[in-house]
Formats: C-alpha cells, sequence, structure tokens
C-alpha cells in the first residue's frame, strides 16, 4: 500500500473507531474500505478465497479447524496472539507444520485506540517475536484486535516490518446462536469477491465453544465455493 493509502487509511479508521465485533458501523465500515482500500480490506484475486482464523492458538478448538481444513485440502492464514502462542506453542506448531502461513493479531487481545504508540509497538513486535520464534515462520502479515486501526497501529506495523490486513467477509461466528448454516450465510451476505475471509479457531474472545459454528460452516463454505469455481488458499496466494 502506498503511504498516501496507509494515511488514508488512518484517517478512515479513526473516524470508524471504535469498532468491536458489533453494530452497523462496523458493517457500513467494512463496506467503505471494501471500496476505497481493498488492499487493506484483503480483496485479492477473483478466482481465490484467503480464509482466515483470528484468536488462536486453541489448544481445543485449533486442531478441530486443522483436520477440517485437511479434509477440504485447504491452507490458511492463522492470526495468533503472542499470549496463546507462549501458552500453547505445540498447538502453534502444529498449524505451521500443516503447511498453513501464521501471522500476527498482537501480543494481547487489547484495542490499539487508546493506547500510545509505543506501547502499540511493543506489543506488535512482541507478539511477531513470540510467534515467529515459537512457529518457525516469519510472519508477514499483522490484523489488529477487532480490527480497530489506530495511527498507533500503522507505527506499529511499519517499525515490525509486516503488512496490515483487515477482512472483506466475515462469518460473525462469535457471536452465540450461530450454526454452520448461519455462518456461511453471512460470509455470503458480506462477500464482495475477491475476499478474504474473517472466521476464529479460537473462543477466547467470542462465545463459549463458537468454534463449533466456525467448523460446521466449512463444510457449507466448501460445497458453495467449489460450485462457483473458487480457490481457497492462504493470504500469501492471495494478491
Ligand atoms: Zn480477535
Amino acid at each position: 500500500m502506498s503511504s498516501g493509502g496507509v494515511a488514508r487509511g488512518a484517517a478512515l479508521a479513526m473516524g470508524a473507531a471504535a469498532v468491536a465485533h458489533v453494530g452497523p458501523g462496523v458493517v457500513a465500515w467494512r463496506r467503505g474500505r471494501c471500496a476505497v482500500l481493498p488492499r487493506l480490506a484483503g480483496i485479492g484475486r477473483l478466482d481465490h478465497v484467503a480464509l482466515t482464523f483470528d484468536d488462536g492458538p486453541h489448544p481445543v478448538s485449533t486442531p478441530l479447524v486443522l483436520d477440517a481444513l485437511e479434509r477440504f485440502g485447504w491452507h490458511a492464514t492463522f492470526f495468533c496472539l503472542g499470549s496463546e502462542a507462549r501458552r500453547h506453542p505445540g498447538t502453534l506448531r502444529e498449524i505451521a507444520r500443516r503447511g498453513h502461513e501464521v501471522a500476527v493479531h498482537g501480543d494481547t487481545h487489547r484495542s490499539h485506540l487508546l493506547r500510545s504508540a509505543l506501547d502499540v509497538s511493543r506489543d506488535v513486535i512482541s507478539a511477531r517475536d513470540s510467534i515467529g520464534e515459537l512457529s518457525g515462520q516469519s510472519p508477514r502479515w499483522f490484523r489488529p484486535p477487532y480490527g480497530a486501526v489506530a495511527a498507533s497501529t500503522l507505527v506499529g506495523v511499519h517499525r515490525s516490518g509486516m503488512d496490515l490486513v483487515l477482512w472483506s467477509a466475515w462469518g460473525r461466528d462469535w457471536r452465540a446462536g450461530q450454526t454452520g448454516l448461519s455462518v456461511a450465510d453471512e460470509v455470503d451476505r458480506t462477500s464482495t469477491g475477491g475476499d478474504t475471509v474473517l472466521l476464529h479457531d479460537s473462543d477466547i474472545t467470542s462465545t463459549e465453544r463458537s468454534w463449533e459454528a466456525t467448523v460446521a460452516s466449512l463444510e457449507v463454505l466448501a460445497r458453495r465455493w467449489e460450485a462457483r469455481g473458487l480457490v481457497v488458499g492462504p493470504l500469501r496466494e492471495h494478491f
């Protein structure tokens, strides 16, 4: 992304601030960034879906996601937390061992809004180092908690040498009462083409066992994406 694009993204992000996982403002912002900042939104090849999972690694649910991905022959990108990577290093290594791309979601799951640039930079770099050392990969992508991009996020990401990417479609799989079908329907509803799809392989910031619907949604999405001739892969193959 150009520096002008980054600055414009920062301005837009500030306007959309405080975007947690809820509220109509988030949807409007998601649509806005797809149109104005397609690269930040993860819009890539039109024949390709970049499948991404946030908030792991989790010792119970991440392996279930990995098994499902293996059934479909897919590889994905996992935006991991440094705190969870240190707690569950074996699960993180398993993500990498099975050929998936490891990326960074922060050291802790705290919004960057209202935090200093120094604090955020330390968080981002600490997460990059923990996740990199434990996984054996050099993470390329960063996605902030809640997708909330502050000026401090841009500083931290720049210092870390990673690329910032959010998402263009999501399953809202963190909410209570979701099923595989409802998560897949939400992905379809928010799809714009060339999507980066946000799902979660952990429930640490979601409704308890929300990953059951996430895992179930993959079966539904596999049928739909295959029928549309879409190829599924990690972000490294998306642009
Ligand atoms: Zn998250």
